[in-house]
């Protein structure tokens, strides 16, 4: 039953990735059908402002907004090169837009869902319900899940800051110039100057491609260095004469560990990248946001309350994902070591199930098991110091 003490059962602030994603779950969960629901965001929504790729096993139910699929991907380093099936796993793209338009189409056929354009000031936690305050007014609700993006306060003494940093090119060429089969996952055979930096390649056709250039580290480069990475990359790597940039795309995700907290208080509870759903080692968010929101949906209908734990994520994974940023952090050009190491040693699949954090105990160790130690054994004496590495 609604709860008739206040306005709206579940209020969403955020409707982007993760706002979206849960308002999705909740309209196609029919134990919740009856919950009214409010969705705050204060962008149209209607530019393409990013591309979500990510690797499943299962059908989604955005299968059928997907760009394309593919079946293999490529890792290339220096000395080292292979394309690898990708077995029980899909790898599939999804552009922003198409997404945005999915789910308000599901919403605006739900009667249940009020979108209302306008911005979060706060939200605040009032006895049994909370409050947000927006430039359209006060609205209550029984729980608020809130997807802003986060404000941290750093605590570089502590904790590690890192970006997965990029600036991709979709282009079209005169020639073949790509294997539409494959994607490039990770190619680190370009200059990695100290850092992390690769080049990753979705193939949409033999003449058409997304080209990004990649860095996982501390700072951004001005917008040429990017390009010019680009260019090397179609020209030398590719030999290309001649290309057309048809759509650009940049971003920059956090890649930290610094605690994000699940929830502000009993009726607050957080989504997306201020839940820390983008993990912290790759920076891969969509599939994460996805199994929050299946998870928490399923205790909404369930037990009428979010979980008591917010999420299924296991301490030993958030322990690797800091030993992976203190080596970026401190010596970011051995991140292509270890990734060439992995890649060689590990069945692709044992690695994909662990970035999903899947891998059981015995897993777990075969993967550290097929890296050198000495980095992980360094940054093991800064976890425990309580401090970060530095360079
Ligand atoms: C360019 C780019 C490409 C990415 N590619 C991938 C990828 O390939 N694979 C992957 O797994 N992850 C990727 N990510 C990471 C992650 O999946 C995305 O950042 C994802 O959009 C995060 O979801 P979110 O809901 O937390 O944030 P967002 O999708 O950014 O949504 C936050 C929403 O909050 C709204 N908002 C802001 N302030 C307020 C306010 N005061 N009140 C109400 N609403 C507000 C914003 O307008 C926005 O719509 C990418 C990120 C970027 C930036």
């Amino acid at each position: 039953m609604p709860d008739a003490a206040f306005d709206y059962d579940y209020l969403i602030a955020g409707g982007g990735a993760a706002g979206l994603s849960l308002a999705y779950y909740l309209v196609q969960e029919p134990r919740l059908r009856d919950k009214r629901i409010l969705l705050l965001e204060p962008e149209a929504k209607d530019q393409n402002d990013r591309t979500w790729s990510f690797w499943t096993e299962k059908p989604t139910p955005f299968d059928g907004i997907a760009v394309r699929e593919w079946r293999q991907l490529a890792f290339r380093s220096p000395g080292f090169e292979q394309i690898f099936p990708l077995s029980r796993y899909r790898y599939q793209t999804i552009r922003g837009i198409d997404f945005y338009r999915f789910v308000h189409a599901v919403l605006a056929a739900a009667p249940q869902v009020t979108v209302v354009r306008a911005s979060v000031e706060s939200l605040e936690n009032t006895s049994g319900g909370v409050t947000a305050r927006t430039g359209a007014g006060s609205f209550a609700a029984r729980y608020a899940f809130d997807s802003r993006p986060p404000k941290l306060t750093q605590r570089p003494d502590k904790y590690r800051y890192l970006l997965q940093h990029f600036i991709g090119w979709e282009v079209e060429t005169e020639q073949d110039a790509f294997d539409p089969a494959t994607v490039e996952f990770m190619d680190f055979r370009g200059a990695q100057h100290h850092e992390a930096r690769f080049i990753y390649v979705l193939p949409f056709a033999p003449r058409r491609a997304l080209v990004e250039y990649t860095l996982f580290s501390g700072r951004l480069l001005p917008d040429e260095a990017y390009e010019a990475a680009l260019r090397d990359y179609l020209t030398n790597t590719l030999g290309l004469t001649s290309y057309r940039i048809v759509e650009r795309e940049q971003g920059a995700i956090p890649m930290t560990d610094h605690p994000l907290p699940l929830r502000d208080g009993a009726h607050i509870i957080n989504l997306g990248t201020r839940a820390g759903r983008a993990k912290p080692s790759t920076g891969y968010a969509f599939q994460r946001i996805q199994q929050h929101s299946e998870h928490l949906v399923n205790a909404l209908a369930s037990t009428g309350k979010p979980p008591r734990r917010l999420t299924t994520d296991q301490p030993q994974f958030r322990l690797f994902d800091t030993l992976l940023l203190d080596i970026m952090q401190r010596r970011g050009e051995t991140t292509r070591d270890i990734f060439t190491e992995l890649f060689q040693r590990n069945p692709l699949e044992r690695m994909l199930d662990f970035l999903d954090e899947k891998t059981s105990w015995r897993e777990n160790f075969l993967i550290l098991n097929s890296v050198t130690s000495a980095p992980f054994l360094r940054s093991i004496r800064h976890v425990l110091r309580g401090r970060p590495g530095v360079r």
